[in-house]
Order: C-alpha cells, then sequence, then structure tokens
C-alpha cells in the first residue's frame, strides 16, 4: 500500500502514523522527521532547510524532492509507503507521480486529516517544539493553506482523496482511518 497523508500543522498525522505504520507493516516517510534528524546533525542540507523551518516555510521543492527520491529507493518501501508531510506542494506531487510511476506502483488512497483551525492553535501552543512560536505556527498555516490546500483539489480529481475527521480520541480517529484501510489491505 501507498499512501498519502496530509493535514495541518498540528492535526495529529504523527500520532496517527506511528498507529498505521505498526498496524500494515509501513515505512514511515515523515520529510518533517527527516529535516530535523538532518538540522541536529548539521548536514549542508539540514543547514539549508533550517532556514526555512525556523520561520515557518517550506523548504524548496529540490530539496524535499531528492530526500525522498533517495528514501523511495531503500528495500523497506517495498511492502508498503506511508508518505507523512509530504507531497506539500503541487510540484511535490508532480515528482511524486512520475516516480512511483517509474517504480510501476501508484498510490492507493490520500488520507487528509481535517481538524479546525482553533484546535490546531490550541495543540500546537501546548507542544513546545522549536517552530511553534505563535508567529511560526500563523507561518506555518497560512503556507497550508496557500501551497498545500490545493493537493486536495488534485488528489480529488483523481479519486484518490479520503476525508478523515480528525476531532475525537486517538482511539476514534484510527478507528476511522482503518474503516478506509481494510478494505484496500485486502
Ligand atoms: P507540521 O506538519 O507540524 O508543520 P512537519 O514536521 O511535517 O510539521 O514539518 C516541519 C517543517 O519542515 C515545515 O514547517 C517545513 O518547513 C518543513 N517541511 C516538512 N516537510 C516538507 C515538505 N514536504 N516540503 C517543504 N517543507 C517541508
Amino acid at each position: 500500500m501507498r499512501i498519502v497523508f496530509i493535514g495541518p500543522p498540528g492535526a495529529g498525522k504523527g500520532t496517527q502514523a506511528e498507529r498505521m505504520i505498526a498496524t500494515y507493516k509501513l515505512a514511515h516517510l515523515s520529510t518533517g522527521d527527516m529535516l530535523r534528524a538532518a538540522r541536529d546533525a548539521k548536514t549542508e542540507v539540514g543547514r539549508k532547510a533550517d532556514r526555512y523551518m525556523s520561520t515557518g516555510q517550506l523548504v524548496p521543492d529540490d530539496i524535499i524532492v531528492a530526500i525522498i527520491a533517495e528514501r523511495l529507493q531503500a528495500p523497506d518501501c517495498r511492502s508498503g509507503t506511508l508518505l507523512d508531510g509530504f507531497p506539500r506542494t503541487i510540484a511535490q506531487a508532480e515528482a511524486l507521480d512520475r516516480m512511483l510511476a517509474d517504480k510501476g506502483t501508484p498510490l492507493d488512497v490520500v488520507l487528509e486529516l481535517q481538524v479546525p483551525e482553533e484546535e490546531l492553535f490550541r495543540r500546537l501552543a501546548g507542544r513546545g517544539r522549536a517552530d511553534d512560536k505563535p508567529e511560526v505556527i500563523r507561518q506555518r498555516l497560512v503556507a497550508y493553506r496557500q501551497q498545500t490546500e490545493p493537493l486536495l483539489d488534485y488528489y480529488g480529481e483523481r479519486g484518490l482523496l479520503q476525508a478523515i475527521h480528525g476531532l475525537g480520541t486517538v482511539d476514534e480517529i484510527f478507528a476511522r482511518i482503518k474503516g478506509v484501510l481494510d478494505p484496500l489491505a485486502g
């Protein structure tokens, strides 16, 4: 199974992603985690990415696409892949389509985790990550609305989009995700 997981910052994608990879034996490709690891290791890519991450802007597409292209080659991606935080722009989605077409393994489904904006602020403010300062949160939400939300139409037109209601307990939300994925897992 190849799954794209989309949702605004603070929607709870990380928590649900952990449940999904354990249940469906998927490789977890989180671009946010990869970028934070690169930043902490002080690699060239990490240093470049940090300038964007610390202000809540998206890291340039060419950097992200190169990271994902390399990661998708790894053997653990063969059985199944959860793309978490990627793609975030139309250009990234087009690049992903090309990569997956080359491998002959198209996407199965795109999950959109839906959470109202006032709840996102509440959750992010309580989290305390370096980029969870109010101005940076605001900028991340702007980036989501302007650059990532257009993907919902992109995938909707392709018949791949499934909305998941993101309010409730972790178990309730995961049950909704299972309702979509179990029939696909066969
Ligand atoms: P959140 O979803 O809470 O914003 P992430 O961990 O997914 O957190 O991402 C943190 C930051 O990493 C983003 O604000 C952005 O700067 C960068 N980033 C992550 N994924 C991408 C991507 N696919 N394209 C561009 N930038 C990205």
